[in-house]
């Protein structure tokens, strides 16, 4: 089926099951009616569940549900969906006591009936999810003890929400509603827990073995992998996958795009910017590791959006994909132009440019490098890529052909603004982020 269909199919399935509890309440047995503030917290409540509990699919790395999006729209809806649940967690209560101000009570996490607990433990424990989300930075909080901690207060928040509707709630009197919310949140943990869990065991039956870990540019690793006793993942370039050395089951696994040409089966290639805990050792991991690949993942590539010719924008480490998608171009002969937006601080520290340089002799290939620090002599472009750089380098037809951007947060909302104003329409361009929290 073609990804818009499916992302289409996706939105609807959301649609219904996040206003499944209004069914709850119109079908029969129905509870005589309310005050009408006591019945709207109870519908925000129930909504709010369920958004809670979907959290859990849409980051859950299924590719038929992110391929239609891309990840990092996923990942965008995701924190989006937390404020809305939250909203409505917390108008959800205070419409509780606005109704009757005794219900105060409910806020006591200790005290009162199981039914006012249990609510309670939801409440605060969703606000103390957001409140380390937001703040993870300033916190200086790791991303691993961050999403360690994230998906212990997710489920946490969840379960306990699901007991305060067993406990509190009169619209799930009936056994049949009861079971469905209990299933829909059940079965989306569930599905979360598949991804941490059992395709961990299923990657154990498909190692690589790490043969190559090569020096680049600019603090840049290109980590190579050969599949051991498997044919290897057929990939898209541009795609991307979680590394794990050593163990499938380990928790240390990090998100990196394939920077190999997708023509070559069984291996895989990867280039990784020195950056942190992970990437800092990378240099150092022996030929011979065995490593595990979950993927691949992602719909940042040129197979899924056909176009005449393609402007590829990167910064930094945002070469990587583009590596992927240049050697898989070259490999295929493809005769389309691609003009190529390179930005770097230094000239030094610019990965693959001697590749670059060769890639251009296969492919139809521009190549404008965009220095932060240029050395002395320079004559290329210097600075950050801006609108004045884009009008000065895009192609006349460039509306006709698709433009790719992977790079830092900044540097991608800068050029996606700076693209509206060159007159690329949206729906031209797509971009992957590296930092997704
Ligand atoms: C889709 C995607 C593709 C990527 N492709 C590449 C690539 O080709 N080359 C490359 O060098 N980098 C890539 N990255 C970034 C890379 O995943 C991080 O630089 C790396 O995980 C940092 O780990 P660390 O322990 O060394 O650094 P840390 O100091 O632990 O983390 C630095 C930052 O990296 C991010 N990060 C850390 N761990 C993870 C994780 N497990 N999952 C998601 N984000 C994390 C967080 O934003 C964190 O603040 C990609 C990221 C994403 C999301």
């Amino acid at each position: 089926m073609h990804r818009h269909a499916v992302g289409v199919l996706w939105v609807l399935a959301y649609v219904l099951v996040v206003s499944s509890p209004l069914l709850f309440m119109a079908v029969r047995p129905v509870p005589p009616a309310r005050p009408f503030l006591l019945e709207a917290s109870v519908t925000l409540g129930f909504v709010a569940i369920l958004m809670m509990a979907i959290q859990f699919v849409l980051i859950g790395r299924f590719q038929s549900m992110s391929a239609p999006f891309g990840i990092d729209v996923l990942l965008r809806y995701h924190r989006h969906i937390a404020v809305i649940a939250l909203a409505f967690v917390v108008f959800h209560s205070l419409m509780l006591v606005l109704h009757d101000p005794a219900l105060v009570a409910w806020y006591d996490p200790i005290g009162g009936t199981w039914a006012s607990r249990t609510g309670a433990w939801a409440l605060y424990a969703f606000i103390l999810l957001a409140l380390l989300s937001i703040f993870r930075q300033q916190l200086r909080l790791g991303y691993e003890a961050w999403r360690m901690s994230h998906t212990i207060l997710g489920i946490a928040a969840l379960a306990s929400a699901v007991v305060h509707v067993h406990l509190a709630g009169r619209y799930i009197s009936t056994a049949w509603k009861e079971w469905l919310i209990v299933g829909i949140c059940v079965a989306m943990v569930g599905a979360y827990a598949y991804i941490r869990l059992l395709r961990p065991a299923l990657l154990r039956r498909a190692p690589y073995r790490v043969t190559e870990v090569r020096p680049e540019r600019g603090s840049v690793w290109s980590l190579a992998l050969q599949a051991d006793g498997h044919p290897g993942m057929r990939f898209l370039p541009g795609q991307y996958g979680y590394l794990r050395l050593a163990s499938p089951y380990s928790l240390d696994e990090h998100p990196f795009s394939f920077s190999s040409s997708s023509q070559d089966r069984g291996r895989l290639e990867f280039a990784i910017k020195e950056l942190g805990d992970f990437t800092n050792r990378i240099g150092e991991v022996p030929p011979g590791t065995t490593a595990f690949v979950d993927g691949p993942h992602g719909s940042f590539s040129t197979d899924l959006t056909p176009a005449p010719g393609y402007v590829f924008i990167a910064g930094g480490i945002g070469i990587a994909p583009f590596m992927s998608l240049l050697r898989t171009l070259a490999d295929r002969r493809d005769p389309r132009p691609i003009l190529l937006v390179y930005g770097e601080k230094r000239w030094d520290d610019v990965a693959f440019r001697d590749e670059l340089d060769r890639l251009r002799e296969r492919i139809a290939l521009d190549v404008v490098y965009v220095l932060e620090q240029p050395h002395e002599g320079w004559e290329g472009e210097t600075g950050f890529v801006t609108e004045a750089i884009l009008r000065r380098h895009l192609p006349s037809e460039s509306f006709e052909r698709h433009v790719f951007i992977c790079g830092p947060n900044p540097m991608i909302d800068a050029v996606e603004r700076a693209l509206v104003a060159c007159g690329v329409p949206e729906r031209n361009v797509t971009a992957e982020r590296f930092a997704l929290v």
